[in-house]
C-alpha cells in the first residue's frame, strides 16, 4: 500500500512503494519509518513529517490520463442524484482513462465499461490494477450498437452523441434504474433531452456545476484567480415506464 507524507508548509509526497527509503527535499525517509502506520516520522536530517496510508482518493489522483476526465466536482452528483450503493451495477460508456468507472466502482458491486478504443481502454485497466479494483469489466464495445447487459441500477456515457444510446438503455436499465449524460456542449444536451420524448424515460434535470475555489492566507481571503473552466453539462434521466 502506498504511503502519504505531509510536512507543516503544506508539501505533500506520495510514496507509491513504502518498501525503500523515500528521498525528498527534507532528507531521507528510511523504511523503517515509513511502515508506520500513521504519526510522526523524522527524516535522516532531523525533519518532522506525518505519515498516513494512502487510500482510493489519493490513489486516483496519479491515474494514467488518455483522454479528458470527467472532474470530481461532476462526478458527486452523479453518485448523490441517483443513490447508487454496494448493491448496484452500472454502466459506464465510454471508459476514456476510466475515471468515472473507477468512482463507481469504488462505492457500487460491479461496473461494466465500455470502449470502442482499445488503446484507451488499455490505459484503464493498468489504472485498474493500479487502483486494485476487481469489480470492474472491460469491453471493447460501441455502445451505439447495443448494450449486452440488463436489470441494470446505472448507465453514465461521456460520448459524443449520447441520443443513439437511448433505446439500448431503455432496454438495459431496471424500472427505476437511471441514464445520466455528460456532454461538454450545448447542441447534444439539447438532442439528448429531446430525445428522451417519447421513450421510457423522464428527464429528471440538467445542470452546470460551476466549482469556484478560494485561497484562504490569514485574511488575504479571496476566490483563485486561476479556476477551472468549463467541463460539461449532467442530464438526469429515470426509466419510469416499460414501453411508451
Ligand atoms: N468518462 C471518461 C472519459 C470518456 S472520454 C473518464 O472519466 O475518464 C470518451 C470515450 O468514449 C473515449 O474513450 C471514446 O473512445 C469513447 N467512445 C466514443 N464513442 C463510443 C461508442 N460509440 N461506444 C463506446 N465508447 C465510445
Amino acid at each position: 500500500m502506498a504511503k502519504l507524507l505531509f510536512h507543516r508548509s503544506g508539501k505533500t509526497f506520495y510514496v507509491k512503494d513504502p518498501s525503500k527509503d523515500y528521498h525528498c527535499q527534507f532528507g531521507v525517509v528510511p523504511v523503517k519509518e515509513l511502515q508506520k502506520a500513521s504519526g510522526r516520522i523524522t527524516t535522516n536530517t532531523g525533519k518532522e513529517l506525518a505519515v498516513i496510508d494512502s487510500s482510493f482518493i489519493d490513489d486516483y489522483r496519479r491515474i494514467k490520463r488518455g483522454p479528458q476526465i470527467i472532474p470530481l466536482k461532476d462526478i458527486g452528483p452523479i453518485i448523490a442524484e441517483t443513490g447508487i450503493d454496494d448493491k448496484s451495477r452500472c454502466l459506464d460508456a465510454g471508459t476514456g482513462s476510466g475515471a468515472l468507472t473507477f468512482f463507481l466502482a469504488n462505492i457500487t458491486k460491479e461496473v461494466i465499461s465500455y470502449d470502442i478504443r482499445e488503446d484507451f481502454q488499455e490505459v484503464a485497466k493498468k489504472n485498474a490494477d493500479m487502483l486494485g479494483m476487481k469489480n470492474v469489466h472491460f469491453q471493447k464495445k460501441d455502445i451505439y450498437e447495443g448494450i449486452t447487459e440488463n436489470d441494470l441500477d446505472l448507465i453514465t456515457l461521456d460520448l459524443p452523441e449520447p441520443w443513439k444510446v437511448i433505446t439500448h438503455a431503455a432496454a438495459a436499465l431496471k424500472p427505476g434504474g437511471f441514464l445520466v449524460s455528460y456532454s461538454p456542449s450545448v447542441p447534444q444536451v439539447a438532442d439528448f433531452v429531446n430525445g428522451l420524448d417519447g421513450s421510457p424515460f423522464v428527464h429528471l434535470k440538467t445542470i452546470e456545476l460551476i466549482e469556484r475555489e478560494w485561497d484562504v492566507a490569514g485574511r488575504k481571503v479571496r476566490p483563485r484567480s486561476q479556476q477551472i473552466g468549463h467541463s460539461g453539462f449532467l442530464s438526469f434521466a429515470r426509466k419510469v415506464w416499460r414501453k411508451v
